[in-house]
């Protein structure tokens, strides 16, 4: 097979790859831009590998960046755009499930494919668009098949993550998992558990953000992964209701993602905290996921009130929206974009009396009794009881004061 025209990205690349032809090695584009130009999809970035080793690279180019050196990982910059090279390697070892414990650079194109995970990122592409496909990835591209390379029950001992890979591009290819490798999934999936959660994560994500999220999801209960993964060894009932809803999900971040989770699991206050720790996600993410939650669920009980987009902020009702969507409860967007704008103030900033006024000129003292005037004029104003004006502010803040005492 040969590409006529490749996409725009790869351009600029081209004399990369001609620069080390023309010393007498190998280069080629591999993975998944290979895959997805062949698809007709967006290309993001690219790989190239190369038969040259680092210090060949090096010497051929007057610009480089040694990035990851040990794993034949160069950076050349002669090209304005930087390029990463990798020079052909085979692994071996992979004593612990996940990490090859010796990385040896090969000559030969053909090992360096036999080490990829799946047929369909085991292609190589020619910068004159040629392509090589040694083990019918092109076919599998065809019948649209996730088909490991060569025998999955031993590329999955090698590397445990490659389960999680095969259903995340389920999902994200909207293609099937061939049936042996599939069965390999089933047979070592308890080999997951042995993966940092961190890598777990990604791809879990990249599975929900995908083109067929229930599909991969379906993989990934069936084949039993779910219950190695933190706090979902029980999961397989909530997790599977989602496997009704329709596949355009069209989650744009991972947020939604685990807002969607954790709504699904039915978790909350120091349970949602717990679950997204052992997930390791950070921090923002806990935050922002505790902003969505209350508003999906207000959404499903028609129940978002001018309190709780204020609480929530824009970014986590939009979030929250795209979440409701896959239940059928989402607002439409310029409805709920109009509501938010609606609000007589969207954040604290906006209040027309500060702190300092409150003690300077209202006389209250620092300290919890003024955060607790604060909230309650932020309150008043938000649902309208009380008009965002100063005098009228500083007056229901001397009340207030009186109340307290
Ligand atoms: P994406 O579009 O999500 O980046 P990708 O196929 O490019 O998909 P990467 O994780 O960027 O995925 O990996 C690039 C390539 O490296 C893959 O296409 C595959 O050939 C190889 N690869 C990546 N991870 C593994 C793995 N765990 N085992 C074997 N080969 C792998
Ligand atoms: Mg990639």
């Amino acid at each position: 097979m040969i590409i006529k025209k490749l996409p725009a990205l790869f351009e600029p690349a081209r004399p990369v790859l001609q620069k080390i032809e023309n010393a007498g090695f190998e280069a080629y584009f591999v993975g998944g831009c290979v895959r997805d130009t062949i698809l007709g999809d967006q290309i993001h970035d690219i790989d190239i590998a190369t038969s040259a080793y680092p210090s060949e690279i090096k010497a051929i180019f007057n610009r480089t960046v040694d990035t990851g050196i040990e794993h034949g990982t160069v950076m050349i910059l002669d090209h304005g755009t930087g390029y990463e090279t990798t020079t052909f390697r085979t692994e071996s070892g992979y004593q612990d499930y996940r990490r090859p414990d010796k990385v040896t650079f090969v000559r030969s194109l053909a090992e360096d494919l036999q080490r990829r995970d799946f047929t369909i990122n085991a292609l190589a592409l020619r910068e004159n668009g040629e392509v090589v496909d040694l083990f019918d990835g092109l076919g599998d591209l065809k019948r649209r098949l996730i088909r490991a390379v060569g025998d999955p029950h031993e590329r999955f001992n090698e590397d445990a993550l490659r389960m999680m890979r095969a259903v995340r591009f389920a999902s994200k290819l909207d293609f099937v998992i061939d049936g042996p490798t599939l069965k390999g999934i089933k047979e070592n999936a308890p080999l997951l558990s042995k993966i940092a959660v961190e890598r777990t994560r990604v791809e879990l994500e990249k599975l929900f953000l995908g083109q067929n999220p229930p599909a991969g999801l379906k993989d990934f209960l069936e084949t039993g992964l779910y219950q190695y993964c933190p706090g979902l060894a029980n999961a397989k009932p909530a997790l599977s209701a989602l496997l009704v809803t329709g596949n355009g999900w069209h989650l744009q971040n991972t947020d939604q993602v685990w807002g969607l989770i954790v709504t699904q699991l039915g978790l909350t206050g120091n349970a949602l905290d717990r679950f997204l720790k052992k997930w390791k996600t950070s921090n923002d993410t806990i935050k922002q996921v505790k902003r969505i939650v209350p508003v999906v669920s207000a959404l499903h009980q028609h129940q978002l009130d001018a309190e709780l987009m204020f609480k929530a902020g824009w970014s986590a009702l939009r979030d929250a929206n795209q979440v409701a969507r896959i239940y059928g409860w989402q607002m439409a967007a310029a409805d709920l974009e109009n509501a938010y704008k609606a609000l007589p103030i969207q954040s604290g900033r906006e209040l027309a009396i500060d702190g300092r006024t409150l003690i300077t000129v209202a006389g209250i003292k620092p300290g919890p009794a003024l955060g607790k005037i604060i909230k309650q004029l932020t309150q008043e104003v938000v649902t309208g009881q009380l008009a965002n004006d100063r005098s009228q502010l500083l007056q229901r803040a001397s009340d207030l004061k009186q109340e307290e005492g």
